[in-house]
């Protein structure tokens, strides 16, 4: 894995292994591919989610509605 996290404040490219910048020494976001990742199985949650709440509302609601 070489990604870089760049630097807010000087644009600097920065190796993932280090928690300030290697140029001006200010402290690096979060590794953006790791916030990615919790956003996309948070989203995978929510999904699964709503399947099981459709599956439910399907069993739960009666059937003769019309
Ligand atoms: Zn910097």
């Amino acid at each position: 894995m070489n990604a870089v996290r760049v630097c807010l404040y000087c644009q600097h490219p920065n190796a993932v292994d280090g928690e300030q910048c290697e140029r001006c020494s200010m402290a690096l976001p979060a590794c953006e591919a790791s916030v990615q990742a919790r956003k996309l199985k948070r989203f995978q949650w929510f999904c699964l989610g709503l399947t099981l709440f459709c599956i439910v509302m399907f069993f739960w609601l009666p059937r003769d509605f019309y």
